[in-house]
């Protein structure tokens, strides 16, 4: 059975768009400067709406003026850091292009592989994208270092969320980089082998590749990679434990564990998820700190609204969504992934001599990969539309799952909660109505109270 798109038209786009006239190079700035000054207007519009001494009033009866502004603060600083380093990767994917780093990396990545004992020494244009695939992502990491030392260290720190010690972020570092390469490395080469070996009918076996890793990272992420990170541990036997073995048991809901996670270890925000596939039994998880913060019907109506998110069928609905979208970008791969006059705009020659300098690669075939890399900057409008979509739609299962654990008779409980974390999280308090449109995958908290038919007198139980 064939699912992608096989109309004669999709292959008369290749070839109407392979086009030496094209001024791909162009194209790619445009898109990527436009979407950096989009989403800086944006955090703009954000930061001023921020800088508005009134609160909506629904605030002012539930949190204090000082922690108002703090909440304020906070988050003027997190978007002028969003800002700053939007623009030092804008700066950086600029320079890329310039300078025409891609092919000077394709050289160093061939000189790099020919250089390894012969057992690892790359003998196709696949082997070479691995080691390039490898060098760019570990320069990557390492060029994120003093940003993310920055945000940890002293944005964090400085409103007192910090928790984590040098030692621990320079661990987090290597792991997680570890982890990437080791992870990454074989699933570039799975992508790049299906195209290769099923060529313009590769979308719906690329497909069935990405579904069957959506799948095992379901599965295997939370058990084998997330422990590597913190410490997960059953949740002692007790009040919290019998009433949340209740709640789920009221609806039917297949709790296999209820494990606390040491989420204090890093920072104190807090929060509380489930794992598992939407078929098979499921994990609840809750973050020491939630535990600390909350009661424990509170904490209950908190899982009213996950367990919301299961019955409602979010999961599997998000999982169909994101294999349409896969569907719908590797058909439109598909339209330029072959695309000659796009390579040598950057610096790739296919299939053809001509002089070589080391700003110009010749190659017998395709590189994908790097066809992968320029098609993502082609992507960036589509990108933006669908974030605008997808927040849309996570922010109405948001309200679904509110509602869901309202009907259990969590409401008064589950409001004094969302307070409770908004404070604590030091949330926006003035939320610009782009900014979150584009950004917000929940709604804001007067938006969910006035949802819940949240009233004042509430607090005062
Ligand atoms: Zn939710």
């Amino acid at each position: 059975m064939r699912f992608s798109i096989t109309l004669p038209f999709i292959d008369k786009l290749e070839s109407y768009f392979d086009n030496r006239s094209v001024p791909w190079k162009l194209i790619i700035v445009g898109f990527t400067v436009a979407q950096f000054g989009f989403e800086s207007y944006l955090s703009y519009r954000q930061y001023k709406k921020l800088a508005e001494k009134a609160f909506p009033s629904l605030y002012k009866d539930e949190i204090d003026q000082a922690t108002l502004e703090k909440s304020a603060a906070y988050s003027r600083a997190n978007i002028k850091f969003t800002i700053f380093s939007d623009a030092i990767s804008l700066a950086t994917n600029l320079i890329v292009i310039h300078y025409d780093l891609f092919p000077r990396l394709w050289n160093w990545a061939t000189a790099f592989g020919a250089a390894m004992p012969s057992m690892l020494a790359p003998s196709s244009i696949i082997g070479v994208s691995l080691y390039f695939f490898i060098m760019v992502s570990a320069t990557t990491a390492v060029m994120g270092l003093p940003l993310d030392y920055y945000k940890t260290f002293v944005l964090e720190e400085k409103f007192g969320f910090n928790k984590s010690t040098l030692k621990l972020w320079w661990f987090d570092f290597f792991k997680s980089t570890g982890l990437l390469l080791v992870l990454g490395t074989p699933v570039v080469y799975g992508l790049l082998k299906i195209i290769e070996t099923f060529s313009s009918n590769f979308v719906d076996y690329v497909c069935l590749f990405i579904f069957v890793l959506q799948l095992l990272a379901f599965t295997l992420v939370p058990t084998y990679i997330m422990p590597l990170f913190n410490k997960f541990s059953p949740l002692e036997d007790g009040e919290l434990k019998t009433s949340i073995q209740k709640l789920a048991d009221s609806v039917q809901f297949p709790l296999d564990k209820v494990l606390v996670v040491d989420g204090s270890k890093r920072s104190t925000h807090s929060n509380a998820y489930f794992t598992g596939l939407p078929f098979t039994s499921k994990r609840i998880v809750l973050f020491d700190t939630l535990i600390k913060s909350t009661t424990t019907k509170e904490l209950n109506a908190i899982l009213g609204h996950e367990i919301g998110h299961w019955k409602l069928n979010h999961i599997l609905y998000r999982l169909v969504f994101s294999q349409l979208n896969i569907l719908a970008t590797m058909t439109m791969f598909r339209v330029v992934y072959r695309n000659k006059s796009l390579y040598q705009a950057f610096g790739f020659v296919v299939g053809r001599t001509t002089s070589l300098t080391p700003t110009r690669v010749l190659l017998p075939a395709f590189p994908t990969l790097i066809g992968f890399l320029l098609f993502g900057d082609l992507f960036r409008p589509v990108n933006c539309l669908l974030q605008f979509i997808s927040s849309l739609i996570s922010r109405t299962d948001e309200y679904a799952a509110d509602q869901f654990s309202k009907n259990l008779g969590y409401s008064d409980d589950l409001c004094k909660a969302l307070i409770i974390l908004c404070k604590e999280n030091l949330s926006s308090p003035n939320v610009d109505s782009w900014y979150s449109a584009y950004h917000y995958s929940h709604p804001t908290l007067p938006e969910r109270l006035a949802a819940l038919g949240y009233k004042q007198d509430v607090k005062k139980d």
